[in-house]
């Protein structure tokens, strides 16, 4: 059985078709720049299939003619997808909200009530129901199965999803920490521990999924206790273009002596802050080239982000008691050994000790980085969201 598995962003579509039990993506690909007004020759679909690379050039309206061009592309890479005997397709959609906690099959229901969600997440609901229309009406008679980024936290302690405001506003307008990368902490969590040969239910942990969105989670015995996400990704980590935590008396003091306007705030903290707002490049590869030169924003936007991860480190450490294993995952808790030095250094009375030699070996598979006598087991595993969605989507068909 294959899974096609749509993650539709404001402005761009990425997808794969892929066989959940082997794992192996028959084609992948990614729709860019949705709405924008380019160029005749400008590329806007890049599309993988059996190991070449098929184009699309030329706008792309919006995303329901984004799916159309792109499921021309598998047709011409001699992939039909109606033909292909599709056993579902997958979306990642981003706020569940109180409303959604698990794999649900798609029905008008399901996407008008991921619609109602729309206020809760502006950018990415919208977005996420403009692709499971456009994927519904261009695949009539194939199960489709939503996966939410929020569903791992849905069952966070009290303590650890109340934002201490007014209670009744707070019920009022479903203001709590809902926490996203869902999909990537569990699967990692779980192959977490595969790889240690344990059973997850024994196991404590601490998640660091950092990629261009940031987030760290606590998890005991398989399930999420406390995340640093929180109503929005804005909070929490320090991102590549996001602030995270801050203090909230920013905002008023913009808005009353800047002369910006809520959504300048917005953009502010959620598109011009963060690693690029201190250094003005958001690519941790970039950032590291800055800092050889010895750019003195880019090493500061390093030591901020550092001081942030090690801030919850110390939180999720006290908060779980006893940790069995920190692992990194993403684009740059898998491939950045500086950070992943950074994060953990000095921390060898709390049983943590990174080996240098293991740390900075260059390999892409699931890996121990910790030493032989440290306490804590420090691991890099690779995430994959579209795989895990993909098996998800396929139990609840099956
Ligand atoms: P997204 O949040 O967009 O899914 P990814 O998890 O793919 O992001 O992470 C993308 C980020 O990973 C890039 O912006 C870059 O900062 C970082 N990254 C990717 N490759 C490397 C590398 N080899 N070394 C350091 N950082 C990297």
């Amino acid at each position: 059985m294959k899974v096609l598995v749509i993650n539709s962003g404001s402005s761009s579509i990425k997808y794969q078709l892929l066989e959940p039990d082997s794992a192996e993506v028959v084609a992948s690909g990614m729709v860019s720049r949705i709405g924008e007004s380019l160029p005749a020759d400008a590329v806007t679909i890049e599309h993988q299939s059996d190991g070449e690379t098929f184009e699309h050039r030329g706008e792309i309206a919006d995303h329901a003619a984004g799916l159309r061009a792109v499921f021309e592309l598998f047709t011409a890479s001699g992939h039909d997808l109606a033909a292909e005997g599709l056993g579902a397709v997958g979306h990642r959609v981003v706020h569940g909200g109180e409303v959604f906690y698990e794999p649900t099959l798609i029905t008008d229901d399901v996407v008008r009530a991921i619609s109602d969600l729309s206020s809760l997440a502006p950018l990415h609901n919208p977005a996420n129901v403009v692709g499971i229309e456009s994927a519904r009406a261009l695949l009539p008679g194939v199960p489709q199965v939503a996966v939410f980024d929020t569903a791992f936290f849905h069952r966070l302690p009290a303590a650890a999803k109340t934002y201490a405001i007014d209670a009744k506003v707070a019920a009022a307008h479903g203001v709590r920490k809902y926490g996203f990368h869902g999909t990537s902490h569990e699967y990692v969590s779980g192959k977490v521990a595969d790889f240690l040969g344990r059973e997850r239910t024994d196991l404590n942990q601490i998640v660091l999924h950092l990629g261009n969105g940031a987030s760290m989670s606590a998890v005991r015995g398989g399930r999420a206790v406390d995340t640093t996400m929180g109503l929005t990704p804005l909070e929490g980590l320090v991102m590549g273009t996001r602030s995270g935590d801050l203090d909230p008396g920013i905002i008023f003091h913009l808005i009353r002596t800047a002369d910006m306007d809520v959504n300048d705030v917005d953009a502010l903290l959620n598109r011009q802050s963060g690693i690029k707002g201190l250094s003005g490049v958001n690519d941790f590869r970039e950032l590291g080239r800055l800092i050889e030169n010895g750019d003195t924003a880019a090493k500061l936007a390093f030591e901020v982000y550092i001081h942030r991860l090690r801030r919850y480190i110390g939180a999720y450490l006290v908060e779980l008691g006893r940790v069995d294993a920190i692992t990194f995952t993403a684009g740059v808790g898998e491939n950045d050994a500086k950070v992943r030095a950074a994060a953990l250094a000095g921390l060898e009375r709390y049983g943590i000790r990174v080996d240098e030699a293991r740390n900075t070996a260059k390999d892409r598979a699931a890996r121990r980085i910790s030493a032989d006598d440290s306490e804590i087991e420090v691991l890099v595993v690779p995430t994959n969201e579209e795989l895990a969605i993909a098996r998800a989507s396929a139990r609840l068909v099956a």
